[in-house]
């Protein structure tokens, strides 16, 4: 697996998506930073919750993309393009990769044809919306800790969306777009 990361590249000064909306399921949250996700990708992880619900279970996967520097506001910002997921322990309250799923992750993340960083995770709740945790919290504390990278949680049962990043030691929801052309569908 490589962590690209490490390489402290520069982050890129870079205006927001211009043509960024509110997730369809809300976007609830204010402040800093927003998150910006792909069309596709929130469609695609919108069918990927709904599918999991079908069968009473929670999806899991790790959003991979990028993050920029706003040049109005000097704030970095995350931008989701491509998921990357494994085989999942999964169930109705709590979901996990599976022993070795973690390889499958990896390979998985080296099928995304480019330059990535890990920006985030994103899970879903069955009918539960989309509150955070105590597991989601430790979870996001202990692999998710950088500045750029936040945690999605979808309920494909209620139709509700909400992104968080951590403030101190909690987690704060934030405005979460989405952006591309319409027709963007996978
Ligand atoms: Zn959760």
């Amino acid at each position: 697996m490589r962590v690209i990361e490490r390489k402290r590249r520069p982050v890129e000064r870079r205006r927001p998506p211009a043509d960024a909306q509110p997730h369809p399921w809300g976007a609830g949250g204010a402040g800093e930073p927003p998150v910006f996700i792909d069309r596709g990708l929130a469609h695609q992880l919108s069918d990927e919750a709904a599918g999991a619900a079908a069968r009473t279970e929670e999806a899991l996967s790790l959003l991979v993309g990028d993050r920029f520097l706003d040049p109005a506001t000097g704030s970095p910002y995350p931008v989701a393009m491509a998921r990357a997921t494994g085989p999942l322990v999964a169930g109705a309250a709590r979901v996990r990769f599976d022993t070795g799923g973690f390889e499958a992750v990896a390979r998985a993340l080296d099928d995304v044809p480019f330059d990535y960083l890990v920006v985030g995770w994103f899970h879903s709740h069955v009918g539960l919306g989309c509150r955070p945790s105590a597991i989601d919290l430790a979870t996001h504390r202990r692999f998710f800790r950088a500045p750029h990278q936040f945690a999605l949680i979808l309920d494909p049962v209620q139709r509700q969306a909400a992104a968080y990043t951590l403030a101190g030691a909690a987690l704060a929801p934030r405005p979460l777009l989405v952006f591309g052309p319409p027709g963007n569908r996978p």
